[in-house]
């Protein structure tokens, strides 16, 4: 497995508080990462260096295979080196359906979704089905996006965010608000993305985190506090008196 991100002794204060202290984290290609952690611990932030929306006070972002430093580069820049990112909420556009929604996708790579410009596109047939398919959509393509359950507009935005080929894929609590049913299909969702591609999951459910099953690293006041297996990072008393109290 390939390093595909390095983060190296990054910190950032804000107002004199130091969010991220020193703060190291590596990706590899593929990948599949859990990033859990106390509310506090720095995994906003975190996600917001690595796409370029905060700037670290020191430290360094290597990326790809070239490994250029992301520092300096905005969040547009980022987003076209192949970094995609979901947030909590989805964000699709309502009154487009499944099949126009992953179509705008797919004719704007790693740019900005335009629902001025959608009608304008034909998109590529064979690639939408392929992405429907691929976060379980096939048999909603016609329907208005307004209309699907909040798991489904989840899936239909990770979809979209496929359609752009991110070598990595950033991930904010995908399970939040979601059936068991619909955690189990993100859940393989996931694991599938991950095969060909670096997926880092922020999640507070550890149940999730346990089914993806992958390594996970927990963040503490700003610095990794324990890195390995669920297993691994739960039995340590360090993780345990962080999560449980004194
Ligand atoms: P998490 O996502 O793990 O809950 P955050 O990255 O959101 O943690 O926040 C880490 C710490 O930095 C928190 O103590 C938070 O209050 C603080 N923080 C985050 N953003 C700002 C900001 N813009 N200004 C001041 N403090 C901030």
């Amino acid at each position: 497995m390939a390093t595909l991100l390095e983060v190296s002794g990054v910190s950032v204060t804000f107002d004199g508080f130091r969010a991220i202290n020193n703060l190291s984290i590596q990706m590899g290609e593929p990948e599949l990462r859990a990033v859990i952690g106390p509310n506090g611990a720095g995994k906003t932030t975190f996600m917001d260096i690595v796409t370029g929306k905060t700037k670290p006070d020191e430290g360094r972002v290597i990326w790809g295979d070239d490994n250029i430093s992301l520092l300096g580069r905005n969040e547009s820049q980022i987003a076209r080196a192949g970094i995609g990112r979901k947030f909590q909420k989805p964000t699709v556009f309502e009154a487009q359906t499944v099949r126009e929604n992953l179509q705008m996708a797919v004719k704007n790579p790693r740019g900005p979704f335009d629902v001025l410009f959608w009608r304008k596109s034909s998109g590529t047939e064979a690639r939408i089905l392929e992405l429907a398919e691929e976060v379980g959509l096939l048999d909603h393509l016609d329907r208005p996006s307004g209309e699907l359950s909040h798991g489904q507009k989840q899936w239909l935005e990770i979809g979209m965010l496929l359609a752009q080929d991110p070598r990595l894929l950033l991930v904010d609590e995908p399970a939040a608000g979601m059936t068991p049913q619909e955690r189990e299909h993100t859940t393989d969702l996931l694991k599938r993305a991950a095969q060909t591609r670096a997926v880092m999951v922020v999640e507070h459910d550890m149940e999730f985190v346990r089914r993806l099953e992958c390594k996970v690293t927990v963040l503490h006041e700003g610095s990794v506090l324990a890195e390995g297996s669920l297993d691994h990072v739960t039995s340590n008393p360090q993780v345990i008196e962080v999560y449980l109290g004194r």
